[in-house]
């Protein structure tokens, strides 16, 4: 990944806050890092990737995460729909697919409904075979990426289980609306989907038939993974504005940062960096080494990172006072980026449930 980061500090440079505030990313910035392979650095080299470790890939990612989180998001859909044809495509799948995605072409995964939140065994898009096609409707929400992408897998019900299937994004009967004014990763193309009928190639169906709650376990793994890293960018950002500013603004005599309770402010922010990357590292080094525990600690990794950002970007904001109360300074935007990623890839309560199952198994 040598020479990714100041591609992408070229790309964003200062213009992270006008996307934010414009809600949408300029199309050559997610195509120029994708025609790179960098959203999705960790597909071999035999489909065109970069082979990158997970310590490497999560560490450019969260480099990404501290420059732009709608950017980010944008890299963890197209990463998790990587990893999704890598562990649920056949061979000849992945031949198709993911040098198109480490070619330049966008994806998003769509699995969210209107009433398939956290409980994604509620998924009532359906995939139905008829002949050499099958033919895909459904309604899914809060779909990362939705408005850049080429392509977007559909998870949907399909013979006795699950699959999720690559539907082209202008294939008829595709409608995608811009979910409007989100609160935060304002410029990550969230958009609703409706699917009324659209046709695809029966080779397009990755895992079909496999229980739902194992292919959402598989796909979304790597997309913990990846917010994960993501939080330990902003809170890279935030630590370092709250530093800075603690540095230079005087008040009552002295810098902030020697008045003491700001001065815990910092530290704290500085634990909250630390924890988050250990944890992040310690995950990804499970990954590395494929690892039995990689699942426990994907999970761990992005339930730690996201409450220390959303903690820490609050801090940060206090931090900073009226300085940080515009919406494109970069501790407003870690601000409400980091609340999202409490919601997202498995709500806090969610990652809870699933560590406490883990907890109890453990103990027999
Ligand atoms: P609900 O499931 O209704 O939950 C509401 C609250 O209840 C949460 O706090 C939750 O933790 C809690 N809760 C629910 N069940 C339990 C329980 N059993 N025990 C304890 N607490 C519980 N979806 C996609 O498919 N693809 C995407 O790319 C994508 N990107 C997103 C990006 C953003 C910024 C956001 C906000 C959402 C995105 N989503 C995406 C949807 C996201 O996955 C869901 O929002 C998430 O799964 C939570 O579902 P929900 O919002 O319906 O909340």
């Amino acid at each position: 990944l040598a020479g990714a980061r100041d591609l992408v500090d070229r790309l964003v440079g200062d213009r992270a806050a006008d996307w934010d505030r414009d809600a949408l990313l300029p199309d050559d910035v997610p195509r120029r890092l994708a025609a790179a392979g960098l959203l999705c650095a960790q597909v071999p080299a035999e489909y065109g990737g970069l082979g990158a470790t997970s310590l490497a890939n999560g560490a450019f990612t969260a480099h990404v995460g501290s420059r732009c989180s709608s950017l980010r998001s944008v890299m963890t859909s197209q990463g998790m729909a990587a990893w999704t044809v890598q562990r649920l495509g056949s061979r000849s799948q992945r031949a198709e697919y993911l040098p198109l995605l480490t070619g330049g072409r966008l994806a998003a995964v769509a699995f969210s409904e209107p009433e398939a939140g956290s409980d994604l065994s509620a998924i009532t898009a359906t995939i139905e075979p008829d002949g050499d096609d099958v033919v895909v409707s459904g309604h899914k929400v809060w779909t990362t990426a939705a408005r850049y992408a080429d392509l977007i897998l559909v998870v949907g019900r399909y013979q006795c289980g699950a699959a999720a299937v690559v539907v082209p994004a202008t294939a008829p009967g595709v409608t995608i609306r811009p979910v409007p004014q989100p609160s935060g990763c304002r410029a990550a193309g969230h958009a609703d989907i409706r699917l009324d009928g659209v046709r695809v190639r029966k080779t397009a169906v990755l895992g079909g038939g496999q229980p739902i709650g194992m292919l959402v376990t598989a796909a979304l793994a790597y997309g913990r993974m990846s917010v994960a890293w993501g939080c330990v960018g902003i809170l890279q950002a935030c630590a370092e504005a709250a530093a800075d500013h603690a540095r230079t603004r005087t008040q009552f005599g002295r810098p902030l940062a020697e008045h003491q309770l700001v001065g815990r402010h910092l530290a704290n922010l500085l634990i909250a960096r630390q924890v988050a990357t250990l944890v992040c590292e310690h995950a990804s080094r499970c990954w590395d080494d494929a690892s039995p525990d990689m699942v426990v600690a994907t999970v761990l990794a992005k339930q730690v990172s996201a409450g220390q950002a959303a903690q820490g970007a609050a801090t940060a904001v206090q931090v900073l006072g009226s300085a940080a109360a515009h919406d494109g300074h970069v501790v407003a935007r870690g601000y409400r980026d980091a609340k999202l990623m409490e919601l997202i890839e498995g709500s806090t309560e969610i990652c809870q449930l699933i560590l406490a199952d883990h907890a109890v198994a453990s103990a027999r």
